[in-house]
């Protein structure tokens, strides 16, 4: 008994199920009514009696894996989240071993030192400056990493607001801040202004093309309307790239426009972001370095495992006022031998979240990510012209990332009743999104093993069950 046998008979379960899975073995998807599950994992039982250890927690998790959605299934194409690296697991279990809360350095040094490691190479990959060592005064950008992209998006707000408003902390909010966002922005932004005060009506949808696109060339238009009613604008935000197409915003047009006008640029790159890695596909995000904040999201294409989000600023002095009024460096007390990031976050109790994604980079290198990541938008051009070829089929908008949205001929209707079908078969799992005013069958390219043939017996499943009236 004891931890070392129970961890390696659950790290040989576990590499025999990512086996399995990587070989279309199993269902990717497979959802038993709950409370059939809550009785075959006997919950009940074994929150009163204990003894989940040995042979019983051999036979819980052979039930548990077995009502697991296989996210290393290639018929996996559903959800913006990451195929995890099996050295980012390892990583996950040996934080979860340590416990080591880092948002202060004492509790966890090794951590602290690999978060701001992280923190640099994000913001090196942005073309912003990185934070010296010892944390001197003076300009440099700055950055935390959090529990998750929408933490990271009220973050970077909660530090826009800081600098247009400084007296919110003390005060409270002002009635006439408005953020201006294209209305394909993710819902957490909505969110993060109803959580700070402003209310979900400050949200104001920023002028966009026909693909849902921002129009930098109109935002003059738009500022000069909101300034007319009396609004001061907290933020810009932009996509890079948004959820429901994966298309990035002219970045480079909108941050001229916002520098001009003394305006603060969010620019949520929680899926789009790691394209920075590649020589290729950075040019998307050309601009970005005019941005004042952005968020990054490890746990979605670095192939980390959930969470590891991060949250980075141009001027560091802007992310250590959020949460405050006097910025925070002047806090650190010059003895102090590492960096608190605690002043940064929401969070108290912060998981050392670098060390997952730290060793996922460690084992592959920068490299061998980077071909991942243009591995998998090469391939969602591919399946997108596949998909064309397709009678009936249309797709809607060339892929600029890894995601493809499509349509089976047929109703909206027809198209949610075609992703009802697939996940009861388990072969294929993919997910659908509102664009345009349309409802489209949607791919993630997030596992590295979909390949075109996985396409061809995905349009063969959707073949048979044709359109009712087409
Ligand atoms: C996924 C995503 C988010 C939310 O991030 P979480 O880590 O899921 O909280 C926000 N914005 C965009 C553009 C995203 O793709």
């Amino acid at each position: 008994m004891g931890f070392a046998m129970d961890a390696r008979n659950a790290v040989e379960a576990l590499a025999a199920h990512l086996a399995e899975s990587e070989n279309r073995a199993g269902k990717v998807i497979r959802q038993p009514p709950m409370g059939e599950l809550i009785e075959s994992l006997e919950l009940e039982r074994l929150i009163a009696q204990g003894g989940l250890t040995g042979a019983a927690f051999g036979t819980f998790l052979e039930r548990y894996l077995a009502a697991a959605t296989r996210l290393h299934h290639p018929g996996y194409m559903a959800h913006q989240v990451a195929v995890p690296h099996p050295m980012g697991a390892v990583g996950s279990l040996i934080d979860g071993t340590l416990n080591n809360a880092m948002a202060i350095y004492e509790m966890g040094p090794a951590a602290s030192a690999i978060e701001f490691v992280l923190v640099n190479w994000m913001l090196a990959k942005v073309g912003w400056t990185p934070q010296p060592l010892p944390p001197a005064e003076g300009a440099s950008g700055g950055g935390v990493l959090t529990h998750g992209g929408s933490l990271a998006n009220l973050t970077a707000l909660m530090a826009a607001r800081a600098r247009i408003d400084p007296e919110a902390w003390q005060d409270g909010v002002s009635r006439d801040l408005v953020v201006l966002a294209p209305e394909a922005c993710h819902y957490s932004i909505a969110r993060a202004l109803g959580i700070m005060g402003l209310g979900r009506r400050a949200l104001r949808a920023a002028p966009a093309d026909a693909d849902e696109r921002l129009r930098p060339d109109r935002l003059p238009e738009a500022l000069g309307r909101l300034r007319d009613e009396g609004c001061r604008v907290l933020a810009v935000v932009a996509n890079g790239c948004c959820t429901a197409a994966g298309l990035y915003d002219p970045l480079r047009e909108a941050g001229a426009f916002c520098r001009e006008n003394g305006l603060w640029l969010h620019v949520d790159a929680a899926h789009g972001a790691s394209a920075l890695l590649s020589e290729r596909l950075r040019p998307r995000l050309d601009g970005l370095e005019l941005a004042d904040s952005m968020i990054w999201d490890a746990h979605k294409m670095l192939r980390t495992p959930t969470v590891c989000a991060a949250v980075l600023v141009r001027e560091r002095a802007d992310l250590d006022r959020a949460f405050r009024q006097e910025a925070s460096y002047l806090f650190h007390d010059k003895d102090q031998p590492g960096f608190d990031f605690i002043q940064r976050t929401v969070e108290c109790t912060k998981a050392a979240l670098g060390l997952r994604l730290f060793m996922v980079l460690a084992a592959e290198g920068e490299a061998a990510l980077a071909r991942y990541i243009e591995g998998r938008a090469d391939f969602a051009r591919q399946a997108a012209e596949r998909i064309r070829r397709q009678p009936g089929f249309e797709v809607a908008v060339e892929p600029e990332s890894n995601i493809v949205c499509f349509r089976a001929p047929g109703s909206d209707e027809h198209q949610l009743d075609l992703r009802r079908r697939l996940l009861e078969r388990g072969r294929h799992y993919l997910t659908t999104t509102a664009f345009r005013g349309r409802r489209w069958l949607r791919i993630t390219a997030m596992n590295p093993g979909t390949d075109l043939d996985d396409i061809e017996r995905l349009l063969a499943e959707l073949g048979e069950s044709p359109c009712p009236d087409a």
